[in-house]
């Protein structure tokens, strides 16, 4: 048993997206779960087939606003956004980007060409580079700079990074790199390293049904295996 309590839930999705529930759902949720802060932070407008956009992602911001309000004193509830990498150094950030409590970082597959710069469309090319992870790593770790991203999500998947680097770059950048409850996506010996470098990470359920969200098994097993819990952020000691 760990003796570490995590009390934050920055990343999980909802039916704006591909998720199961509602925004709603997820707070209650996550109070259930007694989080003291949840957030909903919804694919970017940049990705093909989930991505919130449009009159959909006003309306999203709006709800998130309402149940911030509507929560206050219980939870804390925080407008987020998971945006996608779509070129080297870029991303779907929007413009209104102050207006978001959290921003993550992910790259993924089926991303639009949000603008005339993406690179590619499908997945591996996204970032116009094959198989060198120390590129990928630097293309993802500029389009973070440029959005002021918060938090990297899943580092390594559809694309390896080079860890040790990545690390040191978001140890100076203050972004969080984040074990992913879902699928975690990088090796123990990977997690012993960040926290080693001196790089925070954050531990995120990936949820997309409010069962979900909370839900930090995976990734907590993988920080006790790698004895990394000093670097979790979104964790308590809870003594013992
Ligand atoms: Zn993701
Ligand atoms: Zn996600």
């Amino acid at each position: 048993m760990s003796d570490h309590k995590i009390i934050a839930d920055y990343h999980t999705h909802t039916n704006y997206s591909h998720g199961k529930g509602s925004p709603r759902e997820n707070v209650l949720a996550a109070i259930d779960r007694g989080l003291e802060t949840v957030a909903v932070s919804e694919h970017g407008p940049g990705h093909f087939t989930f991505g919130v956009r449009g009159k959909k992602l006003s309306r999203f911001n709006a709800e998130m606003l309402s149940l911030r309000r509507e929560f206050s004193g219980r939870i804390n509830v925080l407008l987020g956004l998971e945006l996608n990498v779509t070129g080297f150094g870029r991303s779907d950030c929007p413009e209104d980007r102050g207006a978001y409590d959290v921003i993550i970082l992910g790259y993924h597959k089926s991303v639009a060409p949000f603008n005339r710069h993406a690179i590619g469309i499908w997945g591996e090319s996204l970032l116009g580079i094959k198989n060198d992870p120390h590129r990928n790593a630097e293309g993802i770790l500029a389009a973070a700079e440029a959005c002021r991203a918060d938090i990297i999500s899943h580092p390594n998947l559809y694309v390896k990074v080079d860890i040790p680097y990545m690390a040191r770059c978001c140890r100076e950048l203050g972004i969080m790199l984040e074990v992913n409850s879902s699928r975690v996506t990088l090796s123990d010996d990977e997690i012993r390293l960040i926290k080693d470098s001196g790089c925070s990470l954050v531990i995120g359920s990936d949820a997309h049904t409010p069962e979900r969200v909370g839900d930090f098994r995976l990734a907590s097993e993988a920080v006790t295996r790698a004895d990394a819990w000093d670097a979790v952020k979104n964790a308590v000691r809870t003594g013992g």
